[in-house]
């Protein structure tokens, strides 16, 4: 089933994101951790690409798996270190296993990383026209409620998001944010700029102080004041800090629907225990309102 088409037909959505492994050796551990989160019955679960662009294949196997689970894969796919030709000898090859969603991505550039030549694409929005110049693909991008590290002014980056967009994107995941106020100033940025495709809020569950040092603060986010709060407090003990980081991410969830916004990805971390809290607890809220 094409996302576009479950973003349409479900009030609310609620998705996960899962990573593949760095070896195959560990495949069928990382095949079980998706059997488990599937059986909470997302919208959809997407699966992410390696930067370098090496593990095509584990993102297939894993996008395989989930949909053996009876759920709606999107399988991420970067452009920066392949060849026009590379891309699209992994594109239909994933057309041919059935794939209907890409979030397409340029990946972040490696420290003292020179684009060798044209066949290489430089920005998301050639990889998206590549995409459908070679099939009937569902895509989706990437969006900065916070603007992405790399560019200079919130005007650049949007004027490039809707140039992106109107490459044919049909839904926008955002990268995580941790104050919901952000969020809702980017979705007024979005439609003042006529970006209308439906906008996907990815949040974070910040399940210890170790992760947030080494990959939130690397992404450029800010930390409102109370989530700082929380870190300090409970950051120095693991399960604490594993149950508050769950809270504060629901917290930041219902805000989200109370004010309109009804897709929601979880960046779960491959682990199934955030999924399982999340799920359990959005359940009475929201099943009513599907
Ligand atoms: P782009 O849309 O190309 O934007 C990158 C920068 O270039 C921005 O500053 C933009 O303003 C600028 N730009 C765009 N077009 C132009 C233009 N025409 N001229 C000049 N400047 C331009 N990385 C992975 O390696 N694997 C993953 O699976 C993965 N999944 C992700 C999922 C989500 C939801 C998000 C938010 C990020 C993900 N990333 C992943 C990280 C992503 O690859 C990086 O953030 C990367 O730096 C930018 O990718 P992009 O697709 O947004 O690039």
């Amino acid at each position: 089933m094409k996302i576009k088409d479950i973003l349409n037909n479900e009030k609310i959505t609620v998705s996960f994101e899962v990573f593949p492994p760095k070896q195959w050796d560990k495949i069928e551990k990382t095949k079980a951790t998706v059997r488990e989160m599937a059986a909470y019955n997302p919208s959809f679960m997407s699966v992410t690409y390696g930067a370098a662009g090496t593990t095509a294949g584990f993102t297939e196997e894993i996008a395989r798996e989930i949909t053996e689970c009876g759920i709606t894969p999107l399988a991420h796919l970067t452009c920066l270190t392949s060849t026009g030709d590379k891309i699209e000898s992994v594109v239909r090859k994933w057309q041919n296993d059935g794939i209907e969603n890409i979030l397409a991505l340029r990946g972040d550039i490696p420290e003292g990383f020179v684009f060798p030549d044209k066949q290489y694409y430089e920005h998301a929005y050639q990889l998206i026209r590549k995409i459908h110049s070679i099939g009937d693909f569902c895509v989706g991008a990437a969006c900065y409620p916070e603007i992405h590290p790399e560019s200079s002014s919130r005007v650049e980056d949007i004027d490039h998001l809707k140039e992106k967009t109107d490459c044919g994107v049909d839904f926008l995941t955002s990268q995580m944010f941790f104050d919901n106020t952000v969020f809702y100033n980017f979705r007024e940025i979005c439609a003042i700029k006529g970006i209308n495709v439906p906008l996907i809020a990815g949040i974070m569950p910040i399940t210890s102080a170790r992760f947030l040092e080494k990959s939130v603060k690397l992404s450029g986010c800010s930390l409102p004041k109370k989530f700082e709060s929380i870190v300090e407090r409970f950051g120095s003990d693991d399960n604490a800090m594993l149950h508050a980081g769950i809270i504060y991410a629901l917290d930041q969830i219902i805000d989200l629907l109370a004010n309109g916004v009804n897709n929601i990805h979880i960046y779960t971390m491959n682990k199934p225990l955030i999924a399982k809290k999340i799920t359990e607890e959005l359940a009475g809220i929201i099943n009513g309102q599907k």
